[in-house]
């Protein structure tokens, strides 16, 4: 398979790699964390589509990014008190919240837990792709398994070319570290599960 690197710009340039993502095929994208090996979330047969080309194990599991808080909320089947605080503190941004799954999202994605971890990605490249492919894109980090995260376009070639057919190519990410893992599923709660760009002081 060709790897091809594409700096999107126009609309046009959104909506192929979206058709991509629909058509259950995997693109490489940047947040403002790492860059991020996509699918659609809600294709169980393209979420397994991660796990063969990273080499995860399959009881991994995925992260949901979603387009804003309003597709964030049609992830869950409830949303904790905890969970709504902290992502009107945060999203978009660096956390992840762990939060009750609804029931249409694929056990591949979740490992077959109950529960489902959401973000709300703060970079331009990932919200446009989102939006345009119109459902919650998973992604882990876009390296082979045991590898370093990438930072640039570059770094996800070097690991991954001839594995997917697109990468977007968004520049360097403003993080370089993962996102905060927070799980907020037992009422009353919040559990550091990951550190990350958001820290225990700024969660307190
Ligand atoms: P990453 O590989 O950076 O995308 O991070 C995914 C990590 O998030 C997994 O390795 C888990 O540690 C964590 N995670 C994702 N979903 C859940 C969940 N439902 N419950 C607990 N941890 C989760
Ligand atoms: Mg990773």
């Amino acid at each position: 398979m060709d790897t091809e690197i594409l700096r999107p710009a126009a609309h046009a340039d959104f909506e192929r790699a979206a058709q991509l993502i629909r058509r259950g095929e995997l693109v490489a994208f940047p947040t403002e964390t790492v860059y991020g090996l996509g699918a659609n979330g809600l294709d169980a047969a393209a979420c397994a589509r991660i796990y063969e080309a990273k080499g995860r194990p399959s009881d991994n599991p995925l992260i949901l990014h979603a387009a804003d808080l309003a597709m964030a909320q049609t992830l869950t089947c409830g949303m904790p008190a905890a969970a709504a605080h902290l992502l009107a503190a945060f999203a978009p941004g660096p956390l992840t919240v762990v939060l009750p799954k609804a029931h249409h999202i694929p056990d591949i994605v979740t490992g077959g837990l109950l529960t489902v971890g959401v973000r709300c990605p703060d970079h331009d490249v990932a919200r446009r792709l989102i939006r345009a492919a119109g459902v919650p894109i998973a992604a882990p980090s876009a390296n082979t398994s045991g590898r370093p995260s990438p930072t640039t376009a570059a770094m996800v070639e070097a690991d991954l070319a001839g594995r997917i057919p697109l990468i977007l190519d968004g520049g360097c990410c403003q993080w370089g570290v993962e996102a905060t893992i927070v799980d907020c599923t037992e009422e009353g709660h919040v559990t550091i599960l990951r550190p990350g760009a958001i820290t225990r002081e700024m969660i307190a």
